[in-house]
């Protein structure tokens, strides 16, 4: 289902036509659909929560708009985060410091600290000497730490190289060979209330079978762990499902994804925490921008927008795809270039693409721009960041103003 159609030919957000935000906003912009947040999260709460005691964590990093997390939050969302400062934002919009998970492959103290003072409900440790360094600081304060351990269960996710999490040589989580040892010896710290293992294999995942590798992995972990008698209660699945980024790009279903985890988890008797991000986020939003020029280019024209790589990253750093599309079309075609106006050959957002026919001045979205698309802005080449606004039914309000680069500059 999309939230973004066209109607009198003219493309809309829900109810709100997109040249009206472009007039009033001005371009760039990312534009999110309220509906689409809340039937995304719903979905996946659905298709997963059948098990008491399940949990939902929007990994922030995807999308960390104050206004998306606090959609969430009345969703029954908490918040996966990587950082203090995601900590502030996930707890600002109203997330239930309980309702927090901290992932994260360098936390520094103070954020392990003020992530303790917050009182949130989960440290996924990343090495020992984290666990060490948690359980010290939690017991000058007369508190123990909520604690996971993050395994790294050795599965090849099938994904992009940069956004794969869950192999041996990545940076992420504890060997799950040596894990019963360590979690046996985390078990005796006085500051840390050891509950289970974590897992996170990678992103825009586009089959379960690694998924069901991992998961059996960490099942038999659990069995091992409880075979020696260490109590084991919570489980953290992680996120990576993968959305359709092109027209007929198959992922999984969030039916077969619930049906896979239900197979696999049962009799763990645990209770589970998943930390979906892209799934929720991904297909809510768009980038609304401008075409500056239509430039002759020596196989292709080039159709250079407003937007760029400081807009939306993915493009340059995983080639990954987002859709093109016209907000009026004429109904005919070009094969083009699409590129933005930094100053980088990989400032390109599609080579030799079939798309609408466009001219300058004319308004265009890149789609599925929700998750990982502001959250990565900068001012690279001193442009601004780009405003956010959230579509309801017929309303829209900006939820992310426009910075200025000059303001924000050393
Ligand atoms: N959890 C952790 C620990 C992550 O590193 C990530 C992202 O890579 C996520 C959850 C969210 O992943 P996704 O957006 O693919 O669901």
């Amino acid at each position: 289902m999309s939230f973004f159609h066209h109607r009198d030919g003219v493309l809309h957000a829900e109810d709100v036509p997109l040249p009206a935000i472009a007039e009033a906003v001005g371009t760039p912009v990312h534009i999110y659909s309220a509906a689409a947040l809340r039937h995304a999260a719903d979905a996946f709460s659905s298709a997963l929560g059948a098990i008491p005691g399940t949990r939902f964590a929007f990994a922030v990093k995807a999308n960390p708009n104050t206004a998306v997390l606090r959609l969430l939050a009345r969703a029954g969302y908490g918040a996966d985060i990587v950082s203090g400062g995601e900590l502030r934002r996930a707890l600002a919009a109203g997330m239930r410091a309980k309702d927090i998970v901290f992932s994260g492959v360098g936390k520094t103290d103070r954020e392990l600290t003020d992530a303790l003072d917050a009182g949130i409900g989960q440290f996924s440790l990343e090495l020992e000497e984290e666990g060490q360094v948690l359980s010290a600081l939690a017991s000058a304060r007369n508190v123990r730490a909520p604690v996971v351990l993050r395994v790294n269960p050795d599965v090849d996710a099938g994904t992009h190289a940069k956004i794969s999490t869950g192999r041996r040589e990545n940076k992420f989580g504890v060997a799950i060979a040596e894990a019963p040892a360590m979690y046996g010896r985390l078990a005796r710290l006085a500051g840390l209330d050891l509950r289970g293992v974590a897992l996170h294999i990678g992103s825009q995942l586009h089959d379960l079978a690694p998924l069901e590798r991992a998961y059996r992995r960490v099942g038999a972990l659990v069995a091992e762990l409880r075979a020696a008698g260490i109590a084991v209660t919570q489980v953290d699945l992680g996120g990576g499902l993968g959305i359709p980024y092109a027209a007929g790009e198959i992922v999984p279903s969030l039916v077969d994804y619930g049906a896979m985890v239900g197979r696999v988890t049962a009799g763990w008797d645990v209770a589970l925490t998943f930390e979906p991000g892209r799934v929720i986020a991904g297909a809510a939003g768009v980038l609304l921008t401008r075409v500056i020029w239509v430039k002759p280019g020596a196989g292709h024209p080039f159709v250079i927008v407003d937007a760029a790589m400081n807009d939306l990253a993915r493009p340059a750093l995983y080639d990954a795809f987002h859709r093109f599309e016209a907000v009026a079309p004429r109904g005919e075609r070009m094969v083009a270039n699409i590129a933005g106006p930094v100053c980088e050959s990989g400032d390109t957002f599609a080579v030799a693409r079939d798309i609408d026919r466009v001219r300058r001045g004319d308004l265009a979205v890149l789609h599925t721009t929700g998750a990982y698309g502001a959250a990565m802005a900068s001012t690279y080449n001193c442009r601004p960041i780009s405003p956010q606004v959230m579509v309801d039914g017929g309303d829209y309000a900006i939820v992310g103003e426009r910075r200025d680069p000059v303001e924000l500059a050393a």
